[in-house]
């Protein structure tokens, strides 16, 4: 069967009701038939569920999808996508291992290398997305030339691709033959390509880690994670979340379930809507620059062909003229929603400079090039004749008044 077919077949056990939907299972535990019972299952002779912290049939359901679209052995499934990328470090890192990471990261994901990783001793080092093999060879390999001297290989490689909001790609085969030379832990967060456009464990990847609530969820209602990858790396991460207890409630699990049959269909249409975007806003006069991976004019767009089957749903603009100018282009908007979040049905516009990147230092903004007129497009699943013509209206306003102003 194709994966599509696997996504909308895969089901639960049903009851003896015979539902054709799965049912929710929505119970902190389940019971055991006999004290013999409930002694095989915590000595695990007997495969089953004992409570919704270690598995649930809603969640595992889930995780089986997501494992069959990223061809991946197994998986856990979090409460948020943070709790997957925390869990898929804390699972695997101890104090004096060494993380190298991409530099264009989601926020949290700095923070949590940074700010909290960093007080049980686990070291790190940012790389550019685009640097080039023998730059990433330099970061990970020890005693190279522009490593201090003493510092441990990298354990663990951590990277988002396309990156979040400046649309940099990760050469995946890159890092798969890096990986293959020096044994280190490929993890990638494969959020904004989704399992649909991109399977970072085709390149050599080792775990594949998403915040499910974004298109895997796609309607902007539930939070969610989900890490999946190689057995014997996903059975520390399994253990750390089955005492820490990041879990994935069976109500969102049950949304994000049904939400997997619809990814492919919904992927789909994010990206022909996207590209169709890009494009007419790469005609139009007052937009300084547009950036989409499936753009020819995109630095790296070879490489997105290679390992991107479409360009996914993110659209980044560059617009002359600062906050003013944003101020009046957002005012504008008739159907965009303002708001920081991304990969819903919905189309969203935001400011990076003054939202989600805000707290970064000056030098960090300008490494990931978040300049104050920098605008973030999920572009949704709206018609795309009306998201077109609200675009270029609201450009053309936004010039009008900056215009007026000076
Ligand atoms: C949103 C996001 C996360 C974090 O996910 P939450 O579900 O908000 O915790 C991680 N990585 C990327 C790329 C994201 O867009």
């Amino acid at each position: 069967m194709k994966k599509q077919t696997k996504a909308i077949r895969t089901q639960a056990k049903r009851s003896q009701n015979r539902e054709h939907s799965v049912p929710l299972y929505l119970t902190s535990s389940f019971s055991f038939e006999s004290a013999e019972q409930g002694k095989a299952l915590f000595e695990e002779t007997e495969e089953g569920n004992i409570y919704s912290r270690f598995s649930n049939p809603n969640v595992a359901e889930f995780v089986e999808k997501v494992c069959m679209l990223e061809n991946a052995e197994d998986g856990i499934a979090t409460g948020t996508g943070m709790a997957a990328v925390f869990a898929s470090m804390a699972g695997l890192l101890k104090s004096g291992d060494h993380l190298v990471a991409c530099r264009a990261l989601f926020g949290s994901a700095h923070q949590v290398i940074s700010q909290i990783l960093s007080k049980w001793g686990i070291t790190h080092a940012y790389v550019d997305a685009t640097a080039t093999e023998a730059e990433w060879e330099a970061a990970i390999q020890p005693n190279s030339g522009t490593a201090p001297a003493g510092r441990p290989a990298a354990r663990m490689v951590y990277l988002e691709t396309p990156s979040n909001p400046g649309l940099e790609l990760v050469d995946l085969a890159m890092l798969g033959r890096l990986k293959a030379k020096y044994g280190f832990i490929l993890n990638v967060d494969n959020c904004f390509a989704t399992p649909i456009l991109q399977t970072p464990i085709d390149f050599g990847a080792d775990l594949s880690v998403h915040s499910a609530t974004k298109y895997m969820d796609g309607q902007g209602r539930v939070l969610g994670g989900v890490v999946v990858g190689r057995a014997d790396l996903i059975q520390p991460i399994r253990f750390f979340a089955r005492h820490t207890g990041p879990s994935l409630s069976p109500f969102n699990a049950w949304v994000l379930s049904k939400s997997l049959e619809t990814l492919d269909l919904r992927m789909e249409r994010h990206c022909r809507n996207a590209l169709q975007l890009a494009e007419a806003l790469e005609r139009h006069e007052d937009v300084a620059r547009v950036l989409y991976p499936f753009l020819p004019s995109h630095p790296q767009y070879e490489l997105a062909r290679t390992q991107m089957s479409a360009g996914g749903a993110i659209v980044t603009i560059e617009l002359d003229g600062g906050f003013e100018r944003i101020k009046a282009f957002f005012d504008a908007l008739q159907i965009a929603s303002l708001s920081s979040n991304l990969g819903d049905s919905r189309t969203i516009v935001t400011n990076p400079n003054t939202t989600t990147h805000a707290k970064l230092k000056p030098h960090e903004k300008a490494a990931l090039g978040i300049t104050p007129g920098l605008v973030r497009i999920s572009v949704g699943l709206e018609a795309i004749e009306d998201l077109i013509s609200d675009f270029e209206q609201a450009i053309s306003v936004s010039a009008d008044v900056l215009n007026e102003q000076v």
